[in-house]
This record gives C-alpha cells, sequence and structure tokens, in this order.
C-alpha cells in the first residue's frame, strides 16, 4: 500500500476516533491521550521539527547557489509576493462574503456577558519586516525564526554563487547535506500514518465537540471559504497560469495536507510539503526551496479566511456595523496580520486581535471561537500550506516554459 493511502485511512480512523472520544466520558479520553495519543503525536511532530530548520536553511542557499543569474531570483522573488498578496486578498474577500452571507453571528444564543479573553500582543509587522535580517544567525537558527533563517541562507547562497570555483568544496558539502536531510524526510514520512492518526484523534477528542452548538454556523462558514478558496482560486491560478490539472496537484500533494491537518503548523510541514512539490508535482528545486518555506511563514490564506469570517461574526454578535472603510481596513489589516503570522498552531487567533482592535471590535469576541478553533486550525493549516505549493508550482511551469521557447524570437532582432 502506498503512503498516501496509509496517510488517508490514518486520517480516517483518527477523525472516528477523535470524535468518538469527544463524546466519551473525560476521563477516557484524558487516559488514552496521556499514554498513547499524546505520546505517538509529540513524538511524530518532533521528528519532522527537528528536520525544519537544517532543511530550510541548506535548501535556500543550494536554491539560490543554483540560480546563475542573480536577476532570476529577483524576478521569482516579486512573482511570489504578488502571488502570495493578491490570493490573500481573493481569501479575506470570500470570507468576509461568506460572512455576510450566512451570518453566523445572528440568531444563536451567545453569552457574551461573560466572555473574557486575556489579549496577547501581536508582534508589530514592522519590527518583523526590520528584522529580516538577523543581527545573529546562530540566534535565529536556535529559536527556528524563519525569516532571518531564509535571509541569512539567501546571503550565504549569493557568495556561492559569485565566488564560484573557489568554493566548490563547501557548494558541494551543501549538496551532500540536502542528500542527507531528503533521505531523513522519507524515514519520518513512514511513520506519518501513525503520527497522523495520533495527533487528529487527540486534537477532535480534546476539542468538545459536543459543545458546538450555535457556533456549528462560524464553523460551517469558515470550512466552506476555505474549500471555495481550495476548489476554485487555487484551481483556476493552476490551471489558467500553470496550465496544468488542479485534479492532478491536489492528488499528489495530498499527503503533505494531511500532514499540515494533523499538525496545524506550516512550518513542521515544510520538510514534507518541499518534498512532495519536489518530487511528485516536478517543481523545480530552486523555485520550491525558496517559495515554500517564505510561504509557510508570511503567506495564510486559510487563516485570513477564518479571520474575515471571525471578524464578521464578532460584529454580529456584539451587533457593531461595519462600513466599507472598516472593510477596506480588515482586508489591509488581516494581509498584514498573515504575513506576521507565525506557521505554528493557534498563531492566527492571536494576531486576530490586531484585526479587531483596527476596526474598534472587542477582542474578547476571540473567547467565543477559541473554543472550536482547534479543528479550525487544522483545516486553514493544510490550505495554508497547498497556497504556498501552488504558487511554487505555477513559478517553476512558467519558468520551464520560458526554458524551452525557441530563442529565435530574440536572435532575430
Ligand atoms: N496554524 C497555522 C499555520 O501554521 C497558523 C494559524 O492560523 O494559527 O499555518
Amino acid at each position: 500500500m502506498n503512503l498516501t493511502k496509509k496517510i488517508l485511512i490514518a486520517l480516517v480512523l483518527g477523525v472516528m476516533t477523535g470524535v468518538g472520544l469527544s463524546f466519551a466520558p473525560s476521563e477516557v479520553f484524558s487516559v488514552a491521550d496521556q499514554y498513547v495519543l499524546h505520546p505517538v503525536g509529540q513524538l511524530f511532530l518532533n521528528l519532522i521539527m527537528m528536520l525544519v530548520v537544517p532543511i530550510v536553511f541548506v535548501s535556500i542557499v543550494l536554491g539560490t547557489a543554483g540560480l546563475s543569474d542573480p536577476v532570476k531570483l529577483g524576478k521569482i522573488g516579486v512573482q511570489t509576493i504578488t502571488f502570495y498578496l493578491v490570493t490573500t486578498a481573493i481569501a479575506l474577500l470570500i470570507g468576509i462574503g461568506i460572512g455576510y452571507l450566512l451570518e453566523p453571528g445572528t440568531g444563536g444564543d451567545f453569552n457574551i456577558g461573560d466572555t473574557e479573553y486575556e489579549e496577547q500582543t501581536p508582534p508589530p509587522v514592522i519590527e518583523t519586516l526590520i528584522n529580516i535580517i538577523p543581527e545573529n544567525p546562530i540566534d535565529a537558527m536556535s529559536s527556528g525564526d524563519m525569516l532571518q533563517i531564509i535571509a541569512f541562507a539567501i546571503f550565504i547562497g549569493v557568495a556561492l554563487a559569485v565566488l564560484g570555483d573557489k568554493t566548490k568544496r563547501i557548494h558541494h558539502l551543501f549538496e551532500e547535506a540536502n542528500e542527507i536531510l531528503l533521505f531523513l524526510v522519507n524515514l519520518v514520512m513512514k511513520t506519518a500514518p501513525y503520527g497522523a492518526f495520533a495527533l487528529i484523534a487527540s486534537a477532535l477528542g480534546g476539542a468538545g465537540l459536543d459543545a458546538l452548538g450555535s457556533m456549528l454556523m462560524y464553523m460551517v462558514a469558515v470550512i466552506l471559504g476555505l474549500l471555495l478558496h481550495g476548489a476554485l482560486t487555487y484551481s483556476l491560478a493552476i490551471w489558467g497560469v500553470g496550465k496544468g490539472n488542479p485534479l492532478t496537484f491536489y492528488k499528489a500533494f495530498f499527503p503533505a495536507m494531511s500532514v499540515a491537518f494533523s499538525t496545524s503548523s506550516s512550518s513542521a510541514t515544510l520538510p514534507v510539503s518541499m518534498r512532495m512539490a519536489q518530487e511528485k508535482l516536478g517543481v523545480r528545486k530552486s523555485v520550491s526551496s525558496f517559495v515554500q518555506p517564505l510561504g509557510a511563514t508570511i503567506n495564510m490564506d486559510g487563516t485570513g479566511i477564518m479571520q474575515a469570517v471571525a471578524t464578521v461574526f464578532i460584529s454580529q454578535v456584539y451587533a457593531i456595523d461595519l462600513g466599507f472603510t472598516d472593510i477596506v481596513m480588515v482586508i489591509l489589516t488581516a494581509t498584514l496580520a498573515s504575513i506576521g503570522t507565525a506557521g505554528v498552531p493557534g498563531v492566527g487567533l492571536v494576531m486576530l486581535a490586531m484585526v479587531l482592535n483596527q476596526v474598534g471590535l472587542p477582542t474578547e469576541g476571540i473567547a467565543l471561537i477559541i473554543g472550536v478553533d482547534r479543528l479550525l486550525d487544522m483545516l486553514r493549516t493544510s490550505l495554508n500550506i497547498t497556497g504556498d505549493a501552488a504558487c511554487a508550482y505555477i513559478i517553476s511551469e512558467r519558468e520551464k516554459r520560458k526554458d524551452t521557447q525557441p530563442v529565435q524570437a530574440n536572435e532575430k532582432v
């Protein structure tokens, strides 16, 4: 049986076990979680997390060094950021549209009297941008600061490209390190079905799904938004711009989506999503190793959809009307928030406070959605990394087409 099938079975069994446990007496869940689900899940999580920093560093160094033409890096960079910003804005519009269409915050019985939410200060986005250049690269690696690691790796990659033969041994060393890391990803992926099963069952079992009640409509709205964005925006982009088949794309990328679903972390999924993109979708290494780690940090369409629906939902629960300017502000701040959101579980909710503050909505509203956020986090993380892979696929396909185009067009001149 191939890995995709095994993961699919693990996913179904994990959801069934999790939902079953959420209805069982809480003691049953805590024993199962403490002795089986949590240890197995955490072991898998650690195994893939262990590979994230070295993979991002090594593959970006190699990716940059392999782009013989530095102008190309700039062009790919501009295309990547444009794709990320445009798709995030579309995601937010979809979220807001669905929020107004389904009105999840009206009619339900929401207990806003005793909601309490202790706001955590989200990191200022300007700071994040300035700090992209690390003061201390070792520090960046030890704390797993992805943007800083990316920046440092690009510098080293450029140096290797410029110095050429002078540094060919170090270049070779990076290539060998890359082989080792890919070997390890393949090894770790063999444990993915067990890890995914345990993580999913543990998350759903503890999510209190029996207490959904009035939050059901909110969840339906977010899930609908995620599905629409995946089925329409990405599919159209893959088909229209990438000239590829969306179905083949989703089929090949599915294992990465399910690891994202079980870990709720774009960063942790990186080793798997890069491998799937390169090996199953044929994305060029130089493109994938630059576009995907960047996306795992700054591109979060799924998180954007949740934030858009949540903002409209909270405005409806508290009966505070949002005007046109407010909506524009939501789109701007949520786009910035998605850049500042780290690819780890639950951060999207912390960043939501920034969006709510911007349009004068009470941050206590977050307390209402916190209870059902676990499952939504799993789903939106799958979409988050799919957006990064779609971008890498499209850019890579365009590059391939450019490289195979007959040169005579230029030569005629
Ligand atoms: N868990 C998400 C991710 O890693 C971020 C979030 O929305 O909380 O992509």
